[in-house]
């Protein structure tokens, strides 16, 4: 496929703002001790007239440069928390939405306010959202818990996104109030196959637990993952095995082809402590 790059500068993706080009992914989060799905990770896409379906990885850098992130973080947010409220008011699923923050948008002078008015303005639950950060984010250390504390005391969860991606991260860990890691992808790939990424994960999950902190697996794509995470007590997993980013009313749909998958593992009954 052709390099898009050229599409994307502050121009076009103010104007995709406008025409309404950018739309939600949602990935379920399955828990690995019921084997029930309890949440979904909210990942925006831009539908491009010309190039198609366009992954973050491709705008947001120039989003968060331009500034843009800040409208497009507003409506990711307030477009995450609608579809909580509309699966609720469908009975469908009591689910924790979780939404990536950027940079720009974690140091939004207004983002608590901002937060708290979407919150009231959807009328959903403050725990059935969670706010996904990354240590790359924390710069600055004291704004940065105080952003926190903030959010946590009006009832949202934090979870620290890419974990062991970075550098520092224990001294995160002892410092933010946060409720839970998820442990990237990278270490997720060959923990089946590699000693060193087999015992980096399971040291991750003990210390983490140790400290109070749910775990999440990210990039779970075989089933002998979910049999080493569910051995070693991760609390959670995200990943292609169960489903890949998909938007909403396909999520719905999917949640069959999840319930067979793990259906396929046995869970919970495989669960061995
Ligand atoms: P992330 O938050 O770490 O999201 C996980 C990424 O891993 C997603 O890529 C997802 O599609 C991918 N993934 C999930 N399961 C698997 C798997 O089993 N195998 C593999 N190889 N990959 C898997 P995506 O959607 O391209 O998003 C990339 C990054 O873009 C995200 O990483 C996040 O940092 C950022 N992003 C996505 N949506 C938003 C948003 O609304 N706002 C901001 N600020 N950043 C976003
Ligand atoms: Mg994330
Ligand atoms: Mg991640
Ligand atoms: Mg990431």
């Amino acid at each position: 496929m052709d390099d898009p790059s050229h599409l994307v500068n502050e121009h076009t993706i103010k104007q995709a703002l406008k025409s309404n080009e950018f739309r939600l992914y949602y990935q379920p989060k399955v828990d690995l001790t019921t084997g029930k799905i309890t949440g979904a990770e909210a990942l925006i896409r831009w539908e491009h007239p010309e190039y198609g379906l366009m992954p973050p990885g491709q705008f947001i850098p120039e989003a968060e440069s331009s500034g843009l992130i800040i409208p497009i973080g507003d409506w990711v947010l307030k477009t995450a928390c609608y579809q909580v409220r509309e699966w609720r008011e469908k009975g469908l699923f009591p689910i924790i939405m979780s939404v990536n923050l950027s940079v720009r948008q974690f140091y939004q002078p207004d983002l608590i306010d901002r937060v708290r008015d979407i919150l009231e303005e959807t009328g959903i639950d403050p725990g059935c959202l969670e706010m996904e950060i990354t240590e790359s984010m924390m710069m600055d250390i004291d704004v940065a818990n105080e952003v926190l504390r903030e959010l946590k005391a009006m009832g949202v969860q934090i979870s620290l996104d890419d974990f062991g991606k970075g550098y520092s991260s224990l001294h995160y860990l002892k410092n933010l109030p946060i409720d839970k890691i998820k442990i990237d992808q990278s270490f997720i790939q060959n923990c089946t196959q590699d000693n060193n990424d087999a015992t980096l994960v399971k040291t991750m999950i003990v210390m983490a637990h140790q400290l109070n902190f749910e775990v999440v697996a990210e990039g779970v794509e075989q089933k002998g993952h979910v049999a080493f995470l569910q051995r070693n007590l991760c609390n959670e997993a995200q990943g292609f095995l169960f489903s890949k980013p998909v938007p909403a009313q396909e999520f719905v749909r999917k949640m069959h082809i999840v319930d067979r998958v793990i259906e396929e593992h046995g869970l919970p009954s495989n669960v061995t402590y």
